[in-house]
């Protein structure tokens, strides 16, 4: 009920619930989902205070006809354990890429990136490389607009391995994200030796940046780490004016979060921030 009132989704409706009692009946429910495309990507802003309007993270959402729109809090797991994101990722991929090119067309929006969340399981498949650049051949997207968010958990293991992927997929003028940051466990050893673009401070730190102490020197630490590897660092969740002037004060320059924008469809962006212009 919590997660309905914020987000105007819930995670589960009482007929939602019948129907996907058990893994495999969610499981197949997802997989019918695909093939009657009820999926669809919401796109939240992100700004910097150099640049502006940076773009977007593009955000997946399903909703199965009659019945409200399901959180991916629920369905990215089970797609994950079944697999079933694999085909949900390359359709992401492929969406946002044409996505993309629609922006190229216009001058207003043909500088913004668009930012997609690669599960770990997708990343680690022996052809995601090789998908990336036929999803930005088959579109006409502008590598450079892409933006590939990973969790810790992709780069936990191997990173001589994941070093080495997403040095291809750099190659093609793609830029990476580190999601969550904070949140996992990677040492800051494997943090140096990855090829990065930008760091995400996780929102669980920003939520009480103000109240507590420890949160504030976390964020403190994490800009600190970012800025001297020479990352982007940008804070997710931002919800009140004072988290972002607090995170300003602390030499935070990217933001993300419900005070700037919610996740809307691509209708809605068009009306909210087609004429936004450059700061
Ligand atoms: P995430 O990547 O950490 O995405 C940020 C989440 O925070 C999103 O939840 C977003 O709607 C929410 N959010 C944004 N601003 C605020 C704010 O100011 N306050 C609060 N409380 N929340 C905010 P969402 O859309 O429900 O997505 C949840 C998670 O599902 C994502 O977390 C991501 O891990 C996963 N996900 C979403 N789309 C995809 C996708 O296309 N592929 C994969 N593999 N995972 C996805
Ligand atoms: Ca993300
Ligand atoms: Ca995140
Ligand atoms: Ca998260």
């Amino acid at each position: 009920a919590k997660a309905a009132g914020r987000n105007a989704f819930c995670l589960f409706s009482p007929a939602l619930q019948d129907v996907i009692d058990t893994r495999s009946s969610l499981e197949s429910a997802l997989r019918g989902g695909l093939n009657r495309a009820e999926f669809q990507l919401y796109y939240q802003p992100q700004f910097s205070l150099d640049h502006g309007l940076l773009g977007a993270e593009a955000l997946l959402r399903w909703t199965p006809e009659h019945h409200p729109a399901v959180s991916p809090a629920v369905f990215i797991p089970v797609a994950e354990e079944t697999g079933l994101i694999l085909r949900l990722g390359q359709w992401v991929l492929h969406t946002a890429c044409e996505q993309l090119v629609r922006w190229a067309q216009q001058p207003q929006t043909r500088d913004l990136k668009i930012a997609i969340n690669v599960s770990a399981r997708q990343f680690h498949r022996p052809d995601f490389a090789a998908r990336v650049r036929s999803a930005l051949e088959a579109t006409g997207a502008n590598p450079a607009r892409l933006q590939l968010e990973l969790t810790e958990s992709v780069v936990l293991e191997k990173v001589g391995e994941v070093v080495e992927r997403m040095q291809q997929i750099r190659q093609l003028g793609v830029t990476f994200s580190l999601d969550d940051f904070g949140t996992g466990f990677s040492s800051l050893s494997y943090l140096k030796q990855l090829p990065l673009d930008q760091i995400k401070i996780d929102q669980s730190f920003v939520r009480d940046l103000i109240s507590s102490g420890n949160d504030a020197a976390i964020v403190r630490a994490i800009i600190a780490i970012g800025r001297s590897l020479g990352l982007q660092v940008i804070a997710e969740g931002v919800e009140t004016q004072d988290q972002m002037v607090y995170l300003t004060s602390m030499d935070c320059r990217a933001f993300q979060g419900y005070l700037l924008g919610r996740p809307v469809p691509m209708r809605d962006w068009q009306r909210a921030w087609h004429d936004w212009q450059h700061q």
